[in-house]
């Protein structure tokens, strides 16, 4: 027997469909960054706090430097180890969805929505990044006043009707704190 439901999807619908979520990415979209983990670095403050033998703290002051050393001659960013840990992150727009009752994928399991955002976005190219990322920063352009940090709740799911470029990815975060 024929599947009673084969070409039902019309192109028009899968196209309406495709189209209603690149709307709702583009009006939702959110400036955000992913941190992927933390690595040391020569501190740029003091230039590595090593002078131009190449072996010996140093506590001379770097031309340019945005930090000041403070009155022991250290530097002020690193302490004067010359390396310091920076976040590995990339910079993402995602439209974010605040309110749970707003959700894409239904999350009544869940005993306690508070606390839960869901973004959405172009599987390709973010699926692979998010996935590596250890936590999500929601709107950088605020960042210096309120501090949203979350963790990934769970896999990506992918919405829409799997066309090669036309997949989006639904992800349920949860706070981490600020
Ligand atoms: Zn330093």
């Amino acid at each position: 027997m024929e599947n009673p439901f084969l070409n039902l999807i019309s192109p028009d619908f899968k196209q309406l469909w495709h189209d209603a979520i690149s709307e709702l990415v583009t009006s939702l979209a959110t400036n955000c960054r992913l941190i992927f983990g933390e690595k040391m670095e020569t501190c740029e403050s003091c230039g590595g706090g090593v002078n131009s033998t190449g072996k010996k703290p140093t506590s001379v002051y770097v031309q340019g430097s945005p930090v000041h050393f403070n009155n022991v001659g250290r530097c002020g960013v690193c302490s004067g180890k010359g390396k310091r840990l920076v976040e590995t992150s990339e910079n993402i727009s995602l439209a974010v969805i605040w309110n749970y009752r707003d959700f894409i994928i239904d999350v009544k399991s869940l005993k306690t929505p508070q606390g839960l955002i869901q973004t959405i976005s172009r599987l390709d190219p973010t699926l692979p990044k998010i996935k590596k990322a250890k936590e999500l920063v929601v709107g950088t352009d605020i960042e210096k006043y309120m501090r949203h940090r979350f963790v990934r709740n769970g896999e990506p799911i992918p919405v829409g009707m799997r066309n090669d470029e036309t997949d989006f990815i639904v992800v349920t975060w949860k706070s981490s704190g600020g």
